[in-house]
């Protein structure tokens, strides 16, 4: 079965999410059937199956996605959404910063840069739910959630927070699956997608 993915391309790592997505369709076997595009207007998302929302500065990305009205689009879009750091922040219903209007899609709490100036990136093997053996992940200036409600599945924790959400079509990853040469997290994405 094909999957048709965006990448939201207002800021930040597009490329490597295209090439993650690529790599996952290859191990699917769905390569002929499937397509991974930049997404710049709204009236691509519609279409997709999935989107993903990659990382970046949630500020700026926020700002961009009203400036190209995007807003209304994403948030009715009714595919899954495949948010990875600075997405995991815009995906919350709260954040600790107010400058931030959030597309509130997961109910959770969010922090943002949870891990200080010292500790800006590093790498971690995690135990995820479903995972039989450790997934090694990258943080980047990463957020953490610090609770999450309704409709929500907790993946993954370490010792400042949840890191990686899912409800229903939706994963928020507090790092960079896209920068990690294991590609498992993609392909439950996408095998998410037509259940
Ligand atoms: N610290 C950034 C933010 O909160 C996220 C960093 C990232 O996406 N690598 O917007």
């Amino acid at each position: 079965m094909g999957f048709r993915i965006g990448v939201l391309a207002l800021q930040g790592a597009v490329s490597e999410h295209i090439d993650a997505f690529r790599l996952a369709f290859e191990l699917m076997g769905s390569t002929g059937q499937s397509s991974v595009i930049p997404v710049r207007n709204a009236d691509e998302i519609p279409d997709l199956d999935g989107l993903a929302i990659p990382g970046g500065e949630s500020t700026t990305i926020s700002r961009l996605i009203d400036k190209n009205r995007m807003r209304g689009p994403i948030e009715e879009f009714e595919g899954g959404i495949f948010a990875t750091c600075a997405g995991m922040v815009l995906m919350a219903t709260n954040v600790d910063d107010p400058r931030l209007t959030t597309l509130g899609l997961i109910d959770m709490n969010v922090m943002r840069n949870a891990f200080g100036r010292q500790k800006e990136s590093f790498e971690a093997d995690l135990k995820i739910r479903g995972f039989d053996s450790p997934y090694h992940a990258i943080f980047i200036r990463a957020p953490v959630a610090t609770s999450c409600g309704t409709g929500t599945e907790e993946l993954s924790r370490i010792e400042k927070g949840i890191v990686a959400v899912r409800k229903g079509k939706h994963y928020a990853l507090a790092f960079h699956p896209e920068l990690s040469v294991d590609t498992r997290l993609h392909v439950r994405f996408l095998e998410g997608l037509h259940e």
